[in-house]
Parts: structure tokens; sequence; C-alpha cells
């Protein structure tokens, strides 16, 4: 990802690969953000009859961090204070770096906030434990002091949806044997494990 990928996925609408691996439109993360402000917003009513808006304070503190942050990067490039929106000077970004060594630094701060925005909007869902299953591996299905469930499940992309079977793992947490692929399903069907939601290819 360059500082232009980064600056679009931030400020536009932009494509995005789903679960299926098709990919759809999905909203700038910014405006996501700003969305994620009032989460209960959502229509009429809504701070009518005496009720106050909820308001997500953490979306809030984030919004202000990016444009804090942003604003000191314009004063160490350029010595402005810039009156303008985020998305505004999102825009004006790479225009901007005056050498390449800029543009390489604000491709990591860009994109910096995009995995911070990515994952406060969508945070990670746990692992799925598999209970009772024995690695293939160290033979055990527990372990530790706390008898922690070796085998866990990795089935959800980045969204918190259910990911293509393809893309689940299966990892021992005790010898950290790892199975990805095809290996996935020849396993839980041998464990005889009920899969989550969807069928196992056949
Ligand atoms: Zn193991």
């Amino acid at each position: 990802m360059t500082l232009r990928d980064n600056v679009h996925r931030l400020v536009n609408e932009h494509l995005k690969l789903g679960p299926t691996g098709k990919p759809h439109m999905v909203s700038a993360l910014l405006a996501e953000l700003r969305d994620a402000v009032t989460p209960g917003n959502s229509g009429a009513g809504d701070g009518a009859g005496g009720l106050p808006i909820p308001i997500n304070p953490d979306a809030v503190e984030m919004l202000a961090r990016v444009e804090r942050e942003l604003k000191s990067e314009y004063w160490e490039m350029l010595a402005i204070v810039w009156p303008a929106s985020l998305e505004e000077l999102l825009l004006q970004l790479p225009s901007g770096a005056p050498d390449a060594a800029w543009e390489a630094y604000l491709d990591h701060v860009t994109l910096d906030w995009v995995d911070k925005i990515t994952t406060f909007l969508w945070p990670v869902k746990p692992r799925r434990k598999l209970f009772g299953k024995t690695c293939p591996s160290c033979s055990q299905a527990v372990h530790g002091e706390d008898r922690a469930v070796c085998l866990t499940l990795g089935c959800w992309d980045t969204e918190g949806e259910l990911a293509k079977i393809g893309d689940w793992n299966i990892r021992c947490e005790a010898c950290e044997a790892a199975w990805s692929g095809n290996e996935v399903a020849w396993l839980l069907r041998a464990f005889d494990t009920p899969e989550p939601k969807v069928a196992l290819p056949s």
C-alpha cells in the first residue's frame, strides 16, 4: 500500500474484498469513524424527548488524534497551520510531501491510522477453542497449569465476518503446529467438529 492508497481508504468510498473474496464498495474509514461517534443516532427522534444522544468517547478521541497528528505533520513538513477539514488535509498530503523520504514516512503514518481505525471499528473476534480435540502433532488436548485448550480455529476475517473456509487456520497453542487451507477441512472432519454456520466443501 502506498500513501495515495491509504489516503484513498481514509477519505473515499473504496473497493474491499469481502468474506467470499468478491470486491464490494465500502464507506470511507473516516466516515465510518464519524458514524461510530453517535452509535445510537440512527434516525428520527434522537435527542428529542429529553434523551441525550449517546456519544462514543473512544471514537471522538480517535478522530481528534488523527487530526492532531496530521496537523502536526503538516507543521513539521511545510511549517504551515492549515485551517481545512481533516479530509481536505489528507487529500493534499501526497502532493504536499517535499521528497521521497517524506512520502515514505507519511506512507507509514497513514497506514498506522488505517490499521488503528480498522481495529477500532471491527475488533478481531477471538479464535474458536476446539475443546477436547487432540493435537495431531504433540498429542495433547490441554496444556499448562491452567489446562488451557491446545487447538484453536481462526475463522473470522478482519471485519468480524465468517471468512471463506480456505482462509481458516488451526493452531496448537502448546507446540505451535499450524494448519491452513485444505488441511483445516480435513482436520475438522477428522475431529467430527460441527463447523460454524457454513458447510465444509465435499
Ligand atoms: Zn500441539
